[in-house]
């Protein structure tokens, strides 16, 4: 898919103020510092769609983009900073909650991993959530540039192993760098792909 357009649209707090739009909407989520901001811009061709290095703890936002004035990129807030307290991660949890229970746009997440680190708990419990609320998604591992040629498959197999442990398939994943472009074309035409079914159904 080539980027002819991406624009930012409105940050929201609230689900209920999304846009109304009936267009396929896709949603970008991971920890915090995962990479999902380089890699928002790193597909839509632009330097700072997304704003890179976010503090922690600041104002937790849906921000949404319209890219090719065909569908919606969707920036949900990074999540699991140690240093937040209880209570605000309750806040976070209800409020990603109701994006993902109310969004009836929404045609399927990415959740972000990154490649170095082995599989944390609150990736797995997020993922084990979205399958059992039937929320489609797929797995983007960012930062494939940081390990070697030989040790990158070899992380990847990990994480694969351990997913098997939970889930019968693999979810459906994408290998990325925002720093080389790797995996970009995969992303952009999976989202094709499928908004291309979705027009013809
Ligand atoms: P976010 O908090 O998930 O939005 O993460 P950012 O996009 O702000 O990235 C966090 C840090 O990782 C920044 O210092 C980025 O420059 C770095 N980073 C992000 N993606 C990549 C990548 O693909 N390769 C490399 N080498 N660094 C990356």
């Amino acid at each position: 898919m080539k980027i002819n357009s991406a624009e930012f649209v409105i940050s929201n707090s609230d689900v209920a103020k999304c846009p109304k739009d009936k267009i396929p909407e896709y949603a970008f989520i991971g920890r915090s510092n995962v990479g999902k901001s380089s890699l928002i811009n790193m597909l839509t061709d632009r330097k700072s769609l997304a704003k890179t290095s976010g503090k922690p703890g600041k104002t937790q936002l849906i921000n949404h983009f319209i890219i090719n004035n065909n569908w919606f990129l969707v920036d949900l807030p990074g999540y699991g900073y140690a240093k937040v307290s209880k209570s605000a991660k309750k806040v976070f949890q209800k409020f990603i909650t109701a994006y993902f229970s109310k969004r009836t746009q929404l045609v399927s997440a990415f959740v972000l991993v990154d490649c170095r680190h082995e599989p944390q708990k609150i990736d797995l419990e997020f993922m084990q959530w979205l399958g059992e609320n039937q929320i489609p998604f797929s797995i983007i591992f960012t930062k494939a540039d940081k390990l070697s040629k030989n040790k990158l498959p070899i992380q990847i197999n990990d994480y694969i192993k351990e997913m098997l442990k939970y889930w019968e398939e693999m979810p459906n994943y994408f290998i990325t760098s925002s720093s080389s472009g790797l995996g970009k074309e995969e992303v952009l035409n999976y989202i094709e792909g499928i908004n291309s079914q979705l027009k013809n159904s």
